[in-house]
């Protein structure tokens, strides 16, 4: 008998359309072609993750408000019994209809909604006018007593602009529950190369005191889905800022538009196309089981070791995602700084 999965939530990548075209975008870079999620995939999905015991769903894009399923396929999740279900979105399509039919799930959906920086820096990457009209979006959405975070990815080109950023967003944007940065990251087949704003290991450093001043302040400022950011605040000794999820955990699945599923948007590995019943299979798969737990080849030997494991840091950072170039890991180069 498998345990219940309860934490963690199960992802659908319901779109890969899109009206926005960032070019850092990892969803879009992964993309075999511009479609909806089979509705019968997304169904069946949904259904069997929730006899696994998820209990939390999640919902990407692309844009998932550009899938004219997409509020069928929140009825049918709160009826499965869903408890909480999470848009990522990029706000531009939150006009007064959606964040109405929103409201109507009374707390059970949230949204993620992006936000690249102050206004130059979103509109240079977004588009002339997408940042107003994404606050613009959250404003509707917050009046509606919608739960919203902000996410944000930081590189270079926005990591001075950090504080300056998270007061406008707190005065702007009142009732906004947190505020979570993303490390920049390169993937695999990306169309367009930021390999010259990724944060070096300083930069990471810097990254880390700053966010962690500002959390000091009272601000709900987080980190996404980077334990390395864990280890760092340790050596810091920056007790109060909230811990990060590892990026590969357990239980954590996504499943892509045309049915692939991996263990996190970002990630191109995959473990297979979905087919109903093939989510257990794979959690226990011995492939999926090696990407979430502990490394047993570099980290060992690596004179990080106890610090990691003692911050939930189980794996070395991808080579691909921060440093193609570079032979010893992003992770020990951050820390040999601090050390
Ligand atoms: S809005 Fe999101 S999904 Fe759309 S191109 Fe930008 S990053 Fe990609
Ligand atoms: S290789 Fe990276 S993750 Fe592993 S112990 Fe060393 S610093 Fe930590």
């Amino acid at each position: 008998m498998n345990r219940l999965i309860n934490k963690e939530a199960l992802s659908l990548e319901i779109t890969t359309h899109c009206n926005l075209s960032c070019p850092h975008c990892f969803a879009l870079a992964n993309i075999t072609a511009l479609a909806d999620m089979n509705w019968n995939i997304a169904q069946a999905a949904m259904k069997e993750g929730y006899t696994l015991g998820y209990r939390n769903l999640h919902i990407t894009g692309g844009e998932p408000f550009l899938n004219k399923k997409l509020f069928a396929l929140l009825d049918k999740a709160c009826n499965l019994g869903y408890e909480k279900i999470i848009i990522n979105t990029n706000a531009t399509l939150l006009d007064t209809r959606n964040c109405s039919r929103l409201s109507e799930f009374q707390g059970r959906v949230d949204l993620t909604c992006s936000l690249n920086g102050n206004e130059k820096v979103h509109d240079q990457i977004r588009g002339k006018g997408s940042f107003l009209k994404a606050l613009k979006g959250i404003n509707k959405a917050l009046q509606k007593g919608i739960n919203v975070d902000i996410f944000t990815t930081v590189g270079k080109y926005n990591l001075e602009d950090i504080p300056s950023f998270v007061e406008y967003i707190m005065k702007s944007l009142s009732g906004i529950q947190g505020i979570f940065f993303i490390q920049l990251r390169r993937v695999e087949n990306e169309y367009f190369s930021f390999a010259d704003q990724l944060l070096s290991p300083k930069d990471v450093i810097n990254f880390v005191r700053v966010v962690g001043f500002l959390s000091l302040y009272g601000y709900p400022v987080h980190f996404l889905e980077n334990a390395l950011f864990n280890v760092i605040a340790k050596k810091l000794e920056l007790k109060w800022l909230p811990a990060s999820q590892a990026i590969f955990r357990p239980d954590r699945l996504f499943i892509l538009q045309d049915g692939r599923i991996t263990a996190n948007h970002s990630s191109r590995k995959t473990y297979g196309f979905y087919q109903p019943g093939s989510l257990q299979n794979i959690i226990n798969s011995q492939m999926y089981q090696e990407d979430i737990l502990a490394n047993t080849t570099l980290c060992p030997d690596c004179q990080f070791y106890q610090l990691c494991q003692s911050c939930g840091m189980l794996q070395p950072s991808c080579a691909e995602r921060n440093d193609l170039e570079c032979a010893s890991p992003f992770c020990q180069r951050v820390l040999r700084e601090l050390h």
